[in-house]
C-alpha cells in the first residue's frame, strides 16, 4: 500500500472533503437497518476531528437515480453518526450553491458536516467535470474512504481527486489494500481461496487470478455445477451457466498446468425445487434428474475444512449454497465457522459471505471483512479501481 494516508497530512484548521460509504441498508420504513458501514468509516472521521479538522462528508446512500429522493436522504445518518461522535453533526441539504458554502463557512476546527447524497446530481455517476471542480472548490484537502465505490469512476472519488495536489486514502481503504493487495503481492503459503455463490461469470476472472498465487481453490454455490458438469458429473437440474463453459475449461487446464488444486465438492443437499419447504436429500457424485443441489453436502464440508484448516491464508467470497433458506445454509456457516476458528491470515471478500459471517457472529473473529464486494473482487481479479488509482502516491505526496 503505497498511497498517501491521512496520517500524511496536516489537517488541523483545514477544510477536508471526505468521500465515505454510508450506503446503508434502510428497513421499509426508510429506517437504517444496520450501521456497519458508519462505524467502518469512524476510525477515520474521529482522526480527522482530533485533528482539528473542519470535515466535509460525502457519501451516496442508494440509486435515487439523478433526482432529490426523500426516502434516499443522507439526514437520518447525520443523527445516527451524532450519536456515536458524542458531538453534533451538522447536514447540508445541498452539496452547491449558497446554502452549501454557508454550512461550510460556519465550521470550526474539529465540526463535522455531512452533505446531502451525492447521487441526487445526475453529474456525481457521469463524472462531470464542471460538478467535480464545485466539489473541489469546497475544501483544501482531499480523503477517500469509499472503498464500496472504488471501482467507480465518479465525480466524488474520481473527477474530484483531479483539483487536489495530494489526494490522500482514509485508514479503511489502507486496511482493504494491505489485506488485498496482500492476498495477490505475499500471501503466506498454504493459501486456500474459497469461492461460491451463483455467477460463474463474476468470479472466474477472480480465480484465474488467484491460482497464480493460492495453492487451492474451493468451490462451492451454484456455481460449482458448471465445474461439474464440464468434468462430466450429472447435475440434475442445478443452475448452470452454459456460456461459461469454455472459461470454466481454460481455468482447469490452468490449473493443471500451475500444478494447483481445484477442489468441488463430492456430496450436496438436493430437493426438487428451488424451496424451503420441501423434503431434502444428500447425495455422493451425480445429482439424478428433477433434483437441484442447493448447498455442499457433509464430505464437502469436511473435505474442504481440512483444507482451512491447514492453510496459512484463506479468502473467501461467495455462499457454499442459498444460504438464504435454513435448509441450505450449513455449508456457507461450516466454512465461516472454519475460518473464524483458524489462525491463518483470514479475508472475507464481501457480499453475501459478509452477511453469513454476521449471522453467526464471526466478523470479529476475521483478520479483515471487506466492506466493497464488487470493489474487492475487480481488486482480486487484478484491474485498476479508479478510485484508488486517483489517490496520490506516498513519495509525491505530503
Ligand atoms: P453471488 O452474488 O454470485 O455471490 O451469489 C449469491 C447467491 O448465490 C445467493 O443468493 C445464494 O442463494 C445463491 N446460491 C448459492 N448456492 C446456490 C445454488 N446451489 N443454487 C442456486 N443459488 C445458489
Amino acid at each position: 500500500m503505497n498511497k498517501l494516508t491521512i496520517a500524511d497530512l496536516d489537517v488541523r484548521g483545514k477544510r477536508v472533503l471526505l468521500r465515505v460509504d454510508f450506503n446503508v441498508p434502510l428497513n421499509e420504513n426508510h429506517q437504517v437497518s444496520d450501521n456497519t458501514r458508519i462505524l467502518a468509516a469512524l476510525p477515520t472521521i474521529q482522526y480527522l476531528l482530533n485533528g482539528g479538522a473542519r470535515l466535509i462528508i460525502l457519501s451516496h446512500l442508494g440509486r435515487p437515480k439523478g433526482k432529490p429522493a426523500e426516502e434516499f436522504s443522507l439526514r437520518p445518518v447525520a443523527e445516527i453518526l451524532g450519536d456515536i461522535l458524542k458531538q453534533q453533526v451538522f447536514f447540508s441539504p445541498a452539496l452547491l450553491g449558497p446554502v452549501a458554502r454557508t454550512a461550510i463557512d460556519c465550521l470550526k476546527d474539529g465540526d463535522c458536516l455531512l452533505m446531502e447524497n451525492v447521487r441526487f446530481y445526475p453529474e456525481e455517476e457521469k463524472n462531470d467535470v464542471q460538478f467535480s471542480k464545485e466539489l473541489a472548490s469546497l475544501a483544501d484537502l482531499y480523503v477517500n474512504d469509499a472503498f464500496g465505490t472504488a471501482h467507480r469512476a465518479h465525480a466524488s472519488n474520481e473527477g474530484v481527486t483531479r483539483y487536489f495536489d495530494n489526494a490522500a486514502c482514509g485508514f479503511l481503504i489502507e486496511k482493504e489494500l494491505t489485506y488485498l493487495e496482500g492476498l495477490l503481492k505475499s500471501p503466506e503459503a498454504p493459501f486456500c481461496a474459497i469461492i461460491g455463490g451463483a455467477k460463474v461469470r463474476d468470479k472466474i476472472h477472480v480465480i484465474g487470478n488467484l491460482l497464480i498465487k493460492a495453492d487451492d481453490i474451493l468451490i462451492g454455490g451454484g456455481m460449482a455445477y458448471t465445474f461439474l458438469k464440464v468434468q462430466g458429473r450429472g447435475i440434475g437440474n442445478s443452475m448452470v451457466d452454459i456460456e461459461s463453459t469454455d472459461l470454466v475449461k481454460h481455468t482447469f487446464a490452468e490449473a493443471a498446468r500451475l500444478g494447483k488444486t481445484i477442489h468441488l465438492p463430492v456430496d450436496h443437499v438436493i430437493a426438487e425445487s428451488f424451496s424451503n419447504e420441501v423434503p431434502t436429500q444428500i447425495v455422493e457424485n451425480d445429482i439424478p434428474d428433477g433434483y437441484m443441489g442447493l448447498d455442499i453436502g457433509p464430505k464437502t464440508i469436511a473435505n474442504f475444512l481440512s483444507v482451512i484448516e491447514k492453510a496459512k491464508t484463506v479468502f473467501w467470497n461467495g455462499p457454499m449454497g442459498v444460504f438464504e433458506m435454513d435448509h441450505f445454509q450449513q455449508g456457507t456457516f461450516s466454512i465461516a465457522e472454519g475460518m473464524a476458528s483458524s489462525s491463518a491470515v483470514t479475508v472475507v471478500g464481501g457480499g453475501d459471505s459478509v452477511a453469513a459471517v454476521n449471522r453467526i457472529r464471526k466478523a470479529d473473529a476475521m483478520s479483515h471483512v471487506s466492506t466493497g464486494g464488487g470493489a474487492s473482487l475487480e481488486l482480486l481479479e487484478g484491474k485498476k479501481l479508479p478510485g484508488i488509482e486517483a489517490l496520490a502516491e506516498k513519495e509525491n505526496g505530503a
